[in-house]
């Protein structure tokens, strides 16, 4: 081999370490040691949502027990859990994934991870929300997606792509629950049904603020032959207060 091409080489499996290790933490931008992605003082002080959360949606509330919202509707969703309460640096961590700074989707998934394997053992596969094509053109990428094949491969859970969006739907932030869902109806189609036919399939997505988005994904899933959803996000918004205010939210899913 000639120099040159040791070189090619050499410089090839920089960039592809470069591409894969953090050398900064990806929340507060200090120096981070070798295989870590977020320093120890940002693993602590991370907003997890590890405290009193609802059993079914998984949001956190203030007393324990099943959510108001789940009480008077429960999702479609037999069981959904987000790594952290969509608040302060974790609420950042997801706008900056879904503005641009694609190459988060390594340190989410890391996060998530430990939740998946405790959480969501009864998973035979993982999917994501999908985004049409013109939206996913236009943002330069899925992060749902992202986040799902990641997992999949860290877990070894099969991945499975069988739903498409078919229309865009309307920004969703100043839509309340019911809204939400009328916006949703029919937006999502499973073109492969045999892929889902009898399998228990864990839903990935970054956020989850009412869980319309992820329920209506998971309804079309159930009719085409499911057998249970289950979704992982990386926050969720805790459960709206009972002045019916909701806190300051990106849009949810894939919504623009
Ligand atoms: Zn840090
Ligand atoms: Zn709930």
């Amino acid at each position: 081999m000639k120099l040159r091409e040791y070189w090619e080489k050499f410089r090839g499996a920089v960039a592809r370490y470069d591409e894969t290790h953090n050398f900064t933490c990806d929340v507060c931008d200090r120096e981070v040691f070798a295989n870590e992605r977020v320093c120890a003082s940002c693993m602590k002080s991370l907003p997890w949502n590890n405290n009193v959360v609802c059993p079914l949606c998984g949001r956190k509330i203030g007393e324990p027990g099943i959510c108001l919202d789940c009480k008077e509707k429960p999702l479609s969703i037999k069981k959904a859990r987000s790594c952290f309460v969509h608040e302060g640096e974790a609420a950042r961590l997801v706008v900056r994934f879904k503005r641009g700074q694609k190459y988060l989707f390594r340190t989410l998934a890391e996060l998530m991870l430990p939740l998946l394997k405790e959480g969501f053992g009864a998973a035979d596969a993982i999917t994501f929300v999908p985004m049409t094509e013109r939206a996913e053109k236009e943002r330069g990428y899925n992060q749902s997606f992202l986040l799902a094949e990641e997992l999949a491969k860290q877990s070894g859970i099969e991945l499975l792509a069988p739903a498409v969006k078919r229309r865009e739907t309307a920004a969703q932030k100043f839509l309340g629950r019911k809204e939400r869902e009328e916006n949703l109806k029919g937006c999502f189609h499973v073109k492969e049904r045999k892929l889902v036919r009898g399998r228990k399939l864990l839903i990935i997505d970054d956020t989850m603020t009412t869980g319309a988005t992820a329920d209506e994904l998971s309804s079309v899933l159930l009719r085409a032959g499911a057998r249970e959803t289950y979704l992982l996000t990386v926050t969720s918004v805790p459960r709206k207060n009972p002045f019916g205010v909701l806190p300051a939210e990106p849009p949810e899913g894939n919504a623009p």
